[in-house]
């Protein structure tokens, strides 16, 4: 049995649904089918996930939110329209977002959850009605009858274990199951969403937990590339990867796949094979716990905007017990989850996403830094990207940081940072968000298509 997801542009309109209901058609094995929520039809579009949070936060600053109800009713009623499917569709969705938009607004999180969900669940019963219509025996089922349980981290939400053995049921269901991504519900018996572009994560646990043979993830290109192609259009498919080089260039910007949705895929060792609704016949990539070829270096280059750091020096910190666990404390007391912690022998330097802070939160943490560590120097700074190099033959490879320097050197780039992890299958440059560009071109052409002689990835 095999998981398919599909993700927004899959299920944008009705020309890309119909598209789904040939790829389902043509493998018997597709048995459950995660979709996303309408996404963009074309580069100005807005998705429709953006416009339901649109549509939340009018209702909580002004009580009523008219207008961007409207959009998004006419957005299904379009799609409803194409696919010829019954017009008491159109008429469900819009009781079901009326009533969502009713309902108890105390708590922000939970009340905009409840309206960030529509979107999958509201997509998941059209898209099931439009494949009965073609007869094929597809049924919506939802997240709360088939047990996806999620902690009540609204909006940030992480599945709990008990959930595996109630989905392992969906396995038995006949037919085709069309199952909304991005959410399910807390224990309480309240609608939860994973972060952003969590459908993946739907995926990769329903896969999970069926054992599926394989979880095939359907996007708007055929395979993952070694580096964004928008930097660089020349960039080559990748045919395999290792979970964790996915793991590691989906952390670092790879936006086909969500980094999270890797885990439950690697705890129960199912193969993930990104690819295209457009052009399902190519072979798109696979994600594999091992390569047997594991060498060849750098596999990938992969970039993220919107890192801060919080830099401490002082003068003998190698010798005081406890300094990085009371500084990591702060952090923790403070609700502030954060990234990298490179130290060196007098200072230590704390990586973290720019959204974790807000300005009273760090005039708050740097406070509290100076008073309880007493620091020689202690500066936050913003606008810092990571670039990450990664390959499982990294750990083999001799030379390569000093040949990722020197082609960034050469490129005029500072390095702010560098870190390899200590599983050596990446290493980590810290440079200006100004510079990230540059910084993915110069490794890139380092590594994959280096002026002077054949192609080498070591
Ligand atoms: N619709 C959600 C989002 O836009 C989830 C997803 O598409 O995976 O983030």
């Amino acid at each position: 049995m095999k998981v398919a997801k599909f993700g927004g542009t899959s299920v944008a309109d009705a020309g890309q649904i119909l598209k789904i209901f040939d790829i389902v058609k043509a493998d018997p094995g597709r048995r459950i089918i995660v979709v996303s929520a309408p996404g963009k039809r074309s580069k100005t579009d807005t998705k429709v996930t953006d416009l339901l949070i649109a549509c939340a936060e009018a209702m909580l600053k002004h009580g009523q939110a008219d207008i961007e109800l409207a959009v998004i009713v006419e957005r299904f009623a379009c799609i409803q329209k194409e696919l010829g499917a019954p017009e008491s569709i159109t008429r469900e969705i819009e009781s079901d977002l009326r009533q969502r938009l009713a309902g108890d607004r105390k708590h922000h999180g939970k009340f905009m959850d409840s309206l960030k969900a529509a979107g999958e669940d509201n997509c998941a019963k059209l898209v099931a009605a439009a494949f009965k219509q073609r007869g094929m025996d597809a049924h919506y089922v939802s997240p709360r009858e088939a047990g996806l349980l999620l902690s009540a981290e609204f909006g940030n939400a992480q599945v709990l274990e008990k959930s595996y053995a109630a989905l392992a049921a969906l396995a038995q269901r006949p037919g085709v199951t069309i199952f909304p991504g991005f959410f399910g519900y807390t224990e309480a018996g309240e609608v939860a969403t994973f972060p952003r572009g969590g459908s993946d994560i739907t995926g990769a646990i329903l896969a999970a937990a069926v054992q599926a043979e394989v979880y095939e993830n359907f996007t708007d290109v055929d395979s993952v590339y070694a580096c964004d192609p928008r930097i660089e259009p020349e960039a080559p498919a990748i045919a395999l990867l290792t979970y964790r080089e996915m793991r590691e260039l989906a952390y670092a910007g790879f936006g086909v796949f969500h980094d999270e949705a890797i885990v439950p895929a690697v705890q129960a060792n199912v193969p993930i094979c990104i690819k295209n609704t457009n052009r399902p016949a190519a072979p798109g990539t696979k994600i594999v716990p091992q390569r047997t070829a594991a060498g060849g270096g750098v596999v990938g280059v992969a970039s993220a905007d919107g890192f801060s750091t919080i830099f401490v020096s002082k003068y003998l910190m190698n010798r005081e017990v406890g300094f990085g666990r009371k500084l990591l404390q702060i952090l923790e007391a403070e609700k502030i989850s954060y990234e990298h912690a490179p130290t060196g022998i007098d200072n230590m330097s704390v990586i973290l996403r720019s959204k974790e802070l807000t300005p009273a939160k760090e005039a708050h943490v740097i406070t509290r830094i100076t008073e309880e560590l007493n620091p020689d120097d202690v500066e936050i700074e913003h606008g810092l990207a990571l670039i990450m190099i990664v390959g499982e033959g990294m750990r083999y490879a001799v030379g390569l940081a000093s040949k990722a320097t020197r082609a960034l050197a050469e490129a005029g780039v500072n390095i702010e940072m560098l870190n390899q992890g200590a599983s050596e299958i990446s290493i980590m440059f810290g440079v200006k968000e100004a510079d990230r560009k540059k910084a993915v071109r110069a490794l890139y052409h380092a590594f994959f298509a280096p002026t002077h002689g054949a192609q080498e990835s070591s």
